[in-house]
């Protein structure tokens, strides 16, 4: 297919000083921990998102220099020039598709804890680290020579970039990231020499250093400022008009600006914070500043929004993390007209949670981020079948519409039975949750290349049993028929069934199917910890219910630290009149109801309610799969019966995702017995 006229505007060249990107889709840097432990990972992730279109790929931050360092997460390292070779492989593996490669250039300075090196943190002034976590470590305040050594860091690391192949060589001064934002800032700088106080000193570290790559690399590559264009914060953070300011100083200096907010939990707000193109209104008028070009993103999966951010002068490229990473193939698909192949981020930042947890960020979208290299996925393509072999896919949820998508595009014959009159099965359900509908695009997607597929037939409204499959005959067997919440407490902190005598209880299933509570007073336990516990209560209370959330955490939905939401979702709780019951738990209830026992001294109170929400463990729902392996004597023609997803073992929804590819790409494979099922990277042994 042709592309469409409209979007000619996204594939335009851009000049960015001394190099031009072939077109507008730009990758902004982004990190996904595998970083310096997994390099080959990393460059062949970036490598096949070169392959499918985008102009520049840009590495996740970089650190500069052995003294700032942000252990625990992994990110990469140009501290000295045996690291050039790491970042030499991914500039190739992009080069090789005709992109330009992009290296961000990082000096956390008070952002990080050098709890690897031991060196002793420098930043402004003397404050404590501002990182994720209380560490008890302060930064030392930089004299002069601290500075001009930083200077000096910060160009010998821009050569080594050029000389691993680096087109775009950013100075870094946003998210809360790096030393230059924190000079710029009001909060961490208090100095009263040259580099603090008016607007012009405390910008003197991102001119100089700006200059400084310029003068070292500036001839070749280009040099791109990466600044916070607002905190969030109103007048005691960074705001827009202060950065504006800065901007319109420096306009002409560097080859580029790409404007962010800030801190990360701003810049990568989630879908049930906020929408697409969000940024707008925080990046509009900064390309009257300069004639520079500007870059930002905006979670854009929309080629029309897209136009309108260049035809409207906002943005001259778009800029894309999450985007990029649910589908690497974005830009091709525009270019080819195959708008509906568009796989869209969901908005869910479970990639966040990789490198919030220092382990390959996995995609709930695109299955094959992170196993690019280390399993040979690829987000767009799968090996041909194998084998006639034909395939019954039980359950149209996440793992099984996956399943039957990966299978059929490798041309098995797949039959997807589903009980329900819709696909989607968990996702369906919560989709339709508040602020979750970003959500559905999970199905969506996969719904849409399914009925494409002449060789995938969908049977819906088809509760099977194990007769019923029995008798189908189908050789291969994959069971995915989900999980339910479990209505008797058991979690994390009830580890058998929870005392109840007489309180009505209801489970999130019982929520999404309309099931509404009996009285007005409702306490829920959450002892899940993500996001749902926390829907589930905002649904309550737009229900009229007086909610009191209580949570054996220190605070609500605490696993979403790792997807950039927590102190949101609180915010929002507590503005919508819930009250919050920290570092409890429901003993025990009773009619009228429950005890709740403190998790560190064990003292109960008592707390009358009407009813009880339990957002506690999940069942994986196997009895199919049991019945099926309980009677391998039946079983004829069939060869295997396989559980995946929930029904093996309830996780996130990217895991059932991953389940369904899983199974599809192993199918027909080797057996490879106890190996290892991927390659690792080992570290260099020195004497
Ligand atoms: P997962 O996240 O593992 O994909 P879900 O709970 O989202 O699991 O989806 C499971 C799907 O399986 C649901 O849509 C459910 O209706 C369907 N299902 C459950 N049992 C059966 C069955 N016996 N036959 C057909 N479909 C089933
Ligand atoms: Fe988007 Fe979620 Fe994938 Fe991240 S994990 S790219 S937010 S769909």
């Amino acid at each position: 297919m042709a592309r469409d006229p409209r979007y000619d505007i996204l594939f335009e060249p851009v000049k960015i000083g001394p190099v031009t990107a072939k077109n507008r889709f730009y990758q902004v840097p982004h990190c996904n921990g595998q970083g310096y432990r997994d390099p080959s990972a990393v460059a062949k992730m970036r490598g096949n998102k070169a392959a499918g279109g985008w102009g520049v790929l840009c590495t996740e931050q970089a650190e500069i220099h052995h003294t700032s360092e942000i252990t625990p997460f992994i990110e990469l390292r140009l501290w000295d020039d045996r690291d050039i070779p790491q970042l030499q492989k991914m500039s190739d593996a992009i080069h090789a598709e005709n992109a330009l490669a992009g290296i961000e250039l990082a000096y956390n300075g008070p952002n990080g804890s050098n709890l690897y090196t031991r060196e002793v943190p420098l930043g402004p002034s003397h404050l404590p680290i501002a990182t994720f976590y209380y560490d008890p470590v302060q930064a030392r305040a930089m004299d002069l020579s601290d500075i001009r050594n930083l200077r000096r860091w910060h160009k010998n690391a821009a050569i080594r970039a050029k000389r691993a192949g680096f087109d775009i060589i950013y100075v870094y001064a946003a998210h809360g990231f790096s030393v230059i934002q924190h000079f710029l800032s009001r909060r961490y700088n208090t100095r009263t020499d040259e580099y603090g106080g008016s607007l012009e000193n405390r910008m003197r570290l991102l001119r100089e250093i700006t200059e400084d790559t310029k003068d070292a690399v500036g001839d070749t590559a280009a040099v791109a400022v990466r600044i916070a264009v607002d905190e969030l914060m109103g007048e005691s953070g960074l705001h827009k008009a202060e950065v504006e300011d800065i901007i319109g100083r420096m306009a002409e200096t560097p080859d580029l600006w790409d404007v962010t907010l800030s801190d990360w939990s701003n810049d990568s707000r989630t879908s049930r914070f906020t929408e697409e193109a969000a940024e707008e209104e925080f990046v509009r008028g900064i390309k009257k500043l300069t004639t520079k070009p500007v870059v930002g993103v905006g979670r854009f999966t929309s080629p029309d929004l897209m136009v309108r951010q260049v035809k409207s002068g906002i943005l001259d490229l778009i800029g894309a993390a999450r985007p990029s990473i649910a589908d690497p193939f974005l830009p091709n698909k525009i270019n080819e007209g195959r708008i509906d192949d568009i796989r869209e981020c969901i908005g869910c930042n479970i990639c966040v949670s990789g490198d919030m947890t220092m382990s390959p960020s996995r995609c709930t979208q695109n299955p094959a981020m992170g196993e690019e290299w280390r399993k040979g996925w690829h987000p767009e393509f799968i090996r041909l079948r194998e084998s006639d072999a034909r395939v019954l896919v039980v359950g149209g949820g996440p793992a099984g519409l996956e399943a039957a998508r990966a299978l059929g595009q490798r041309g098995y014959d797949v039959a997807l039975a589903e009980a329900g009159t819709e696909l989607g099965g968990r996702v369906a359900r919560e989709c339709r949750l508040p602020t979750l509908s970003a959500w559905g695009r999970v199905r969506d997607w996969r719904v849409g290349q399914i009925n494409k597929m002449a060789n995938v037939s969908v049977y819906l409204d088809s509760k099977l049993d194990a007769d019923q499959v029995l008798e189908f005959g189908f050789e291969h067997v994959v069971v995915a028929t989900g999980s339910n919440w479990r209505r008797d407490g058991v979690a994390h902190f009830h580890l058998a069934a929870m005392p109840n005598t007489g309180m009505p209880v209801l489970t999130p299933d019982d929520l999404m199917a309309g099931t509404k509570p009996k009285g007005k007073r409702v306490v829920l336990f959450d002892d899940d910890h993500y996001y749902m516990g926390g829907i589930c209560a905002e649904l309550l209370v737009k229900a009229g219910h007086q909610v009191t959330f209580v949570t054996p955490a220190t605070e609500v939905s605490t696993w979403t630290r790792n997807t950039l939401e927590q102190d949101k979702i609180q915010a929002k709780l507590i503005n919508m009149g819930v009250e919050i019951i920290v570092s409890h738990a429901v003993a025990s209830a009773e009619a009228g109801g429950v005890a709740l026992a403190c998790t560190f001294t064990g003292r109960t109170m008592t707390l009358a309610c009407d009813d009880l929400v339990l957002v506690t463990a999940r069942l994986p729902q196997d009895h199919l799969y049991l019945d099926l392996k309980a009677r391998e004597s039946d079983w004829g023609d069939i060869k295997s019966v396989r559980g995946i997803g929930d029904c093996w073992a309830p996780s996130t929804i990217a895991a059932a995702v991953y389940a369904g590819r899983r199974y599809a790409e192993e199918f027909d494979a080797p057996d490879i017995g106890d190996a290892v099922p991927f390659k690792r990277e080992l570290a260099e042994l020195l004497p």
